[in-house]
């Protein structure tokens, strides 16, 4: 959080600046006063004009690095928690599908994540309700993107162990030595969240798969961007282990169960992963077009109202005008014929006829 400046009269945070006399003002500075009913408006009770609140970027409220640990609970919310069970539930059952029921289950998972990165970067920690109404558009897009977004990783690495001179079995070690294959590998680690990123936030594949477009979103976000990549990198190797866990707990001797809970443990990782991608964006969106730039402002003090009370307007021809006053329109001439409009009519329910019931 940046230094707030204070009022000068309380000493307090000051959360709104006055339009009139430019002063900076706390809460019990400024006044909500009630303007013909129905509106609201915030007034500077030192001159009386209009304030506005003081903004700061989402980020400088809270810096990406500072909220990531928040992400490491986030899937034990309650939000988290139904959708790591109801997830668990859908492809334990799908499991005994086979391979067709175990991609459905994939691609439902992918779908699930993208939707925490959507729902997390337009700043909700809900998992917004989500429709699976059309199968292609809600779960086989986002499940196609998934792979695209990990076979960025090591795919062209495997391209080039096929492609390139000198047989792979005849000296192993060299591989290991080989500069361009660590180049493809660290190139598709850094490259793929961007691509999943702009998957999930509503790209295309194509936009995924373009280079140029990838790149220069994932240099706008610059150290945020390798920082969010190097806590996925911990991650991935944590839902590695996880998934050892889960493979075990499966092979208790139990029907249905070990197996539902397998899953459950495979969702957590995944789920905070997906949460960190969504912060990413949350607070530094505007810096790839996500969103709208002054969606990223919020006010310094949030959730706090104005305590100030505003003194009775003075008698009309003394009162100071104000910019917000209303204008005076001329009086409206009267209609020549009186429109006459039947004024309706209260029925004597002792005269109504009774209610037909069948
Ligand atoms: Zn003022
Ligand atoms: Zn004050």
């Amino acid at each position: 959080m940046p230094v707030l400046p204070r009022c000068e009269q309380h000493r307090a945070h000051a959360g709104w600046k006055c339009q009139g006399c430019k002063r900076v003002l706390c809460p019990d500075c400024v006044a909500t006063k009630r303007v013909q009913v129905v509106t609201d408006l915030d007034v500077c009770l030192r001159c009386g004009e209009l304030v506005e609140p003081l903004t700061v970027h989402r980020s400088q409220q809270q810096a990406f690095a500072a909220r990531i640990p928040g992400a490491l609970v986030w899937p034990l919310s309650k939000a988290g928690l139904i959708a790591i069970a109801g997830l668990a539930l859908v492809r334990a059952c799908f499991s005994y599908l086979g391979s067709l029921g175990w991609a459905l289950g994939a691609c439902l998972f992918a779908a699930v994540c993208f939707a925490f990165i959507r729902s997390t970067a337009r700043g909700s920690d809900d998992f917004d309700g989500y429709d699976f109404g059309d199968f292609f558009a809600d779960m086989l897009v986002p499940g196609v993107k998934a792979l695209v977004g990990a076979a960025v990783v090591w795919v062209p690495a495997v391209v080039w162990l096929v492609m390139r001179p000198g047989s792979v079995l005849a000296d192993p070690l060299a591989v290991l030595k080989d500069p361009v294959l660590w180049a493809l590998l660290v190139g598709g680690v850094l490259y793929a969240p961007m691509a999943i990123l702009v998957g999930a936030s509503g790209g295309s594949l194509l936009g995924m798969l373009n280079p140029v477009y990838v790149a220069r979103n994932a240099l706008r976000l610059g150290g945020n961007y390798v920082l969010m990549v190097g806590v996925l990198c911990a991650l991935f190797v944590a839902w590695f282990l996880s998934l050892g866990v889960g493979a075990m707990v499966n092979a208790l001797p139990m029907p249905f169960f070990p197996r539902v809970l397998d899953y459950a443990i495979a969702c957590y990782v995944p789920f905070v992963a997906a949460r960190v991608m969504g912060l990413l964006l949350y607070t530094h969106g505007d810096e790839v077009g996500y969103g709208v730039e002054s969606e990223y402002l919020v006010p310094v003090l949030q959730g706090v109202a104005p305590r100030g009370v505003a003194p009775d307007e003075p008698v009309a021809a003394e009162a100071p005008k104000r910019s917000y006053a209303p204008i005076e329109l001329p009086e409206e001439e009267a209609p020549l014929v009186e429109a006459s409009v039947e004024k309706p009519r209260e029925l004597d329910p002792d005269k109504l006829p009774p209610l037909k019931v069948e």
